[in-house]
C-alpha cells in the first residue's frame, strides 16, 4: 500500500460550490478503492488573503492505495474537481496537488506559512517539483498554493472537528429549514464539547451559513463523537443529503504568530503586537474605533471595526500608557488611511492609571480658584483671595476596564480565532482508529 495525500483548494466561486462539497463527494467515489488514514482535512489559511472568496479554506484526504489503483484514484479526483468547480468563474482558480509517500518538514513548514503569511505559487510549485509531488490547476492555477498547504497541514498540535450537513440539490438556495431552539438546546447541553454554535448576545444561530452554497449546517467540536452527538441533537426539518466530519485547525488561533515588533508589519498577514496605546482611541461615523498602538519608537494604527460589536467597548477605554497585546490581520495602507491592524483579540495586560487634574477650590469660599498665568498662582473670583502657592489637584479616576482577553462576539469571529470556550481544552493529535465519519441522508453514526 502507498500513502497517498489529496490536496484541493478554489473550486467555488461567490456564485455557489464548496471545496468542502467536492471533497464530500470525493469520500464517497473513493471510499471503496482507498483506505482513509486521517479524517478530511479542512484546513484554514492566511485569513487576510485578498483573493480569497469566502473563509480560506483547503482540503486534503490523506489515503492508502495499492499501488494499481493510484492512478484510478487521482483520475476520480481529477473528474469530480472538473465536474464539481466553478471552473469558468472569475477568481475561480482551482488547484489538485497529489503527495506519495510521508509528507516532508519542508511542506509542514510551507503549510504553516499558507496560514500567517502570503505564499507564491513559484514557490509551492518548485517544492512541489523538489518533493516529486503532482500539481493539476485551472485559469491561474492558483489554487495549487492552497492544496499543497492542505497537504503539508498535519494538525498534529491543536485541532477541532466540523460535522457538515449539505442539502438537497432542490433545496439549495432556499431559507435553511433547521429548528433554532434545538440549536440553542444542543448548545447548552454539549457546552465544553461544541463551540459557535450561536451569538447569545443577538440571539442568533451561526451553525447555518448564509447563501446560495450546498451546506446545510456545521457544528464544530473538540471531537468526533461531539459533533456527531451535537448534530443529532438538533431538529433538521428538510432532507440531509451527506454529511462528512472534518478534523480541522478552525479555532485553534494557529494563525496568530508569537509577538512581533511593529517595523517587522507586513500588509496581508496576520500579527500579534505588543505595545503601549500612544493616542486615545476615537470613533467615526460608522462606529469604527481607532487608536495607535506604539512599541522601541514605531506605531501602527489599530482599528476595532463596528462588527467587531463589544469587543469596541473595552477599545474605547483604552487610555494613552496601557500596555496591551494585540492580534489582527495587517490591512496594508490606502491614500489618506494608513497602515492598519484589524483587530480580532485584545489582551490588557497593564492598565496606565486615568489622573483628573484641575484648579483648587478656594479655602474661603470653597469655589473653583482661576490661575493668574504660568506659575503664578491662583486667585478666587468670588472674595479675591491670592494663592501664589497653590498647587492644582489632581485625583485618580478609576478605570472602567479590566486586565484580561478580549474578543469580538462569536458572529464576528474568523474561523481560525479561538473562542473563549476552548481556552484550555487544547490538545495534540495521536494518530489511531478513525469512527466513521461520512455518511449519506441524515443518519449519523
Ligand atoms: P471557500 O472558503 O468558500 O472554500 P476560500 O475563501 O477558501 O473559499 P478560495 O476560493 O479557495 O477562497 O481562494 C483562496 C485562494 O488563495 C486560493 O487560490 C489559494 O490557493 C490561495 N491562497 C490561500 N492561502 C494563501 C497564502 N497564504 N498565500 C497565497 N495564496 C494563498
Amino acid at each position: 500500500m502507498v500513502l497517498l495525500h489529496i490536496g484541493i483548494d478554489d473550486t467555488d466561486s461567490a456564485r455557489g460550490g464548496c471545496t468542502t462539497y467536492l471533497a464530500a463527494m470525493l469520500v464517497e467515489r473513493l471510499a471503496g478503492i482507498v483506505k482513509f488514514i486521517d479524517y478530511p482535512l479542512l484546513v484554514r489559511l492566511n485569513p487576510n488573503i485578498p483573493w480569497k472568496t469566502r473563509g480560506n479554506a483547503a482540503v486534503c484526504l490523506r489515503t492508502e492505495v495499492s499501488p494499481c489503483l493510484i492512478h484510478k484514484v487521482k483520475e476520480e479526483t481529477i473528474s469530480t474537481v472538473e465536474e464539481h468547480a466553478e471552473i469558468g468563474q472569475p477568481r475561480t482558480d482551482p488547484g489538485i496537488v497529489f503527495l506519495e509517500g510521508e509528507v516532508p518538514r519542508e511542506a509542514t513548514d510551507y503549510a504553516r506559512n499558507c496560514v500567517r503569511d502570503v505564499v507564491s505559487k513559484r514557490n509551492s510549485m518548485r517544492l512541489i517539483r523538489k518533493m516529486h509531488a503532482e500539481a493539476v490547476g485551472y485559469g491561474s492555477g492558483r489554487g495549487i498554493i492552497g492544496a499543497l498547504a492542505s497537504v503539508g497541514n498535519l494538525l498534529m498540535e491543536d485541532h477541532t472537528y466540523e460535522l457538515l450537513a449539505y442539502r438537497e440539490p432542490g433545496n439549495r438556495g432556499r431559507p435553511r429549514r433547521v429548528d433554532q431552539a434545538s440549536v440553542f438546546r444542543m448548545d447548552e447541553s454539549t457546552r465544553g464539547r461544541t463551540f459557535s454554535n450561536v451569538d447569545n448576545e443577538r440571539k442568533r444561530v451561526l451553525i447555518t451559513p448564509r447563501g446560495p452554497d450546498p451546506i446545510l449546517l456545521g457544528i464544530r467540536g473538540e471531537t468526533p463523537a461531539d459533533v456527531k452527538d451535537a448534530f443529532r441533537q438538533v431538529i433538521v426539518e428538510e432532507d440531509v443529503e451527506r454529511w462528512v466530519v472534518f478534523r480541522t485547525n478552525q479555532g485553534t488561533d494557529m494563525h496568530l504568530p508569537p509577538d512581533q515588533e511593529i517595523a517587522s508589519l507586513r500588509p496581508y498577514r496576520p500579527t500579534t503586537l505588543l505595545g503601549i496605546v500612544t493616542e486615545r482611541p476615537r470613533e467615526t461615523r460608522g462606529g469604527h474605533v481607532f487608536f495607535r498602538l506604539g512599541d522601541r519608537g514605531e506605531e501602527v494604527c489599530c482599528a476595532a471595526y463596528e462588527p467587531s460589536g463589544r469587543l469596541r467597548n473595552v477599545v474605547r477605554k483604552l487610555e494613552v500608557g496601557d500596555y496591551i497585546r494585540v492580534a489582527g490581520g495587517v490591512r496594508p495602507s490606502r491614500g489618506r488611511i494608513p497602515m492598519t491592524v484589524n483587530l480580532e483579540r485584545v489582551e490588557i495586560l497593564n492598565l496606565a492609571p486615568k489622573v483628573a487634574q484641575g484648579n483648587p477650590t478656594c479655602p474661603n469660599c470653597n469655589k473653583r480658584m482661576e490661575s493668574m498665568g504660568h506659575m503664578s498662582g491662583y486667585r478666587c473670583k468670588r472674595c479675591g483671595l491670592r494663592e501664589a502657592k497653590a498647587e492644582p489637584y489632581v485625583s485618580t479616576l478609576s478605570r472602567e476596564i479590566d486586565l484580561g482577553v478580549f474578543l469580538p462576539p462569536p458572529r464576528a469571529q474568523r474561523h481560525l480565532t479561538k473562542p473563549f470556550s476552548r481556552y484550555g481544552l487544547e490538545k495534540t493529535y495521536a494518530m489511531s482508529a478513525i469512527e466513521p465519519f461520512w455518511g449519506l441522508g441524515a443518519d449519523v453514526r
